[in-house]
């Protein structure tokens, strides 16, 4: 017979690893399915984090998830490198099932499924993904060094992406299509102080353009790329085409690199229709707690959380639904 499970975790973030602290701690024994292609969540894409508690001199990104997974486990936290495709409820309990064809029985969930980026959808973009075109900074700006770099977007990410690679880039160029930018004061601040990055606004990407000409850089990470190495793509990236979103004038931008940091979708299609989602895919939440619409099943993090995205605030919430879910199987019993 199949074993059914308490509480299963799905995703592998901060969210995830503190609801599993808990859980594991209660006594729970949680068993966590991390996602295939990143787990350690967002993250693990970054270098220093300087505001989350605890770390006064801070800490890269990979480490820290590498501490909350290591003290998951000091309590007993199990893991299964898998991708959830689909989850069904069968009377009061739920059959996950796995990338891989196994299945999960389970009497709770909690997802912390965190979102993906968002792309351009340009012509160019997917053909020179992983020759160029990046999603992940941390993992590519080591292959642009003394090149020209674009990046896309104008929130936290994108000012964040942009400052760090300016260590590598012979220049970076910061584009977003308004005048305003959603990025904290003091990103944009420290982005004008930086002599090595432009800032051109009402602006927007129409095509990337790439050659074959010349060798390509080294690929990025796996999963990080819409589309693998093709012999009929180009090598790299050569320019974009640029368009001004208040004149209308087109415009030409050389470059060997474009980061797209355009936002996140929340990584939720696999729950629906069961699990109620808003129009943009976040998961809906009862009030305060981290109930959602079928009984048993939690969500924390960014997949419920389009305000603040922080792993603090994903972390603080994780812990909210291992609570509720405590609580929840305390009274099944
Ligand atoms: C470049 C960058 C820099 C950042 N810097 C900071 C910072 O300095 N400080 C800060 O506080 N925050 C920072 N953030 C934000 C922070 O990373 C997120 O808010 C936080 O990671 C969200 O945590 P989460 O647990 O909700 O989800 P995530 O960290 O997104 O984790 C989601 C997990 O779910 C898994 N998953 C997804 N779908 C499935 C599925 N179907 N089946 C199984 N698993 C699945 C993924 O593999 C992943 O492991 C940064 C984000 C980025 C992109």
């Amino acid at each position: 017979m199949t074993q059914l499970h308490d509480v299963l975790i799905i995703g592998s973030g901060p969210a995830g690893y503190t609801a599993a602290i808990y859980l594991g701690r209660a006594g729970l024994h949680p068993l966590m399915i991390t996602g295939s292609l990143a787990p350690g969540g967002q993250l693990v894409n970054t270098t220093e984090v300087e505001n989350f508690p605890g770390f006064p001199e801070g800490i890269l990104g990979p480490e820290l998830m590498d501490r909350m997974r290591e003290q998951a486990e000091r309590f007993g936290l199990e893991s299964i490198a898998e991708d959830v495709t689909r989850v069904e409820r069968i009377d009061s309990m739920y059959r996950v099932h796995l990338s891989d064809d196994s299945t999960v029985d389970t009497r709770s969930i909690i997802v912390s499924t965190g979102s993906k980026f968002r792309t351009l959808d340009v012509p160019g973009e997917r053909e020179l993904s992983g020759h160029g075109v990046s999603y992940c900074a941390t993992c590519d700006g080591f292959f642009f060094r003394n090149k020209p770099i674009v990046v896309v977007g104008g929130g936290d990410s994108a000012f964040e992406e942009a400052l760090f690679l300016t260590r590598f880039g012979s220049s970076v160029t910061l584009i977003h299509r308004r005048d305003q930018f959603r990025a904290s004061q003091i990103m944009v601040d420290r982005a004008k102080a930086n002599p090595k990055l432009t800032l051109l606004t009402n602006t927007v990407v129409t095509a990337v353009h790439g050659s074959a000409a010349e060798a390509a850089p080294a690929k990025p990470r796996i999963g990080l790329t819409l589309a693998g190495n093709s012999p009929a793509a180009p090598a790299h990236v050569t320019s974009i085409s640029t368009r001004n979103t208040q004149t209308g004038e087109e415009g030409t931008l050389d470059t060997n690199a474009v980061f797209v940091a355009i936002g996140h979708t929340p990584a939720t299609d696999f729950l629906k229709p069961l699990v109620q989602t808003d129009d943009d895919g976040y998961i809906v939440v009862d009030g305060d707690s981290t109930r959602t619409n079928q009984p048993g099943i939690f969500a924390a993090g960014d997949c419920v959380d389009r305000t603040y995205r922080q792993a603090i605030s994903a972390a603080g919430m994780g812990c909210r639904a291992a609570l509720d879910a405590q609580h929840y199987l305390a009274q099944q019993q």
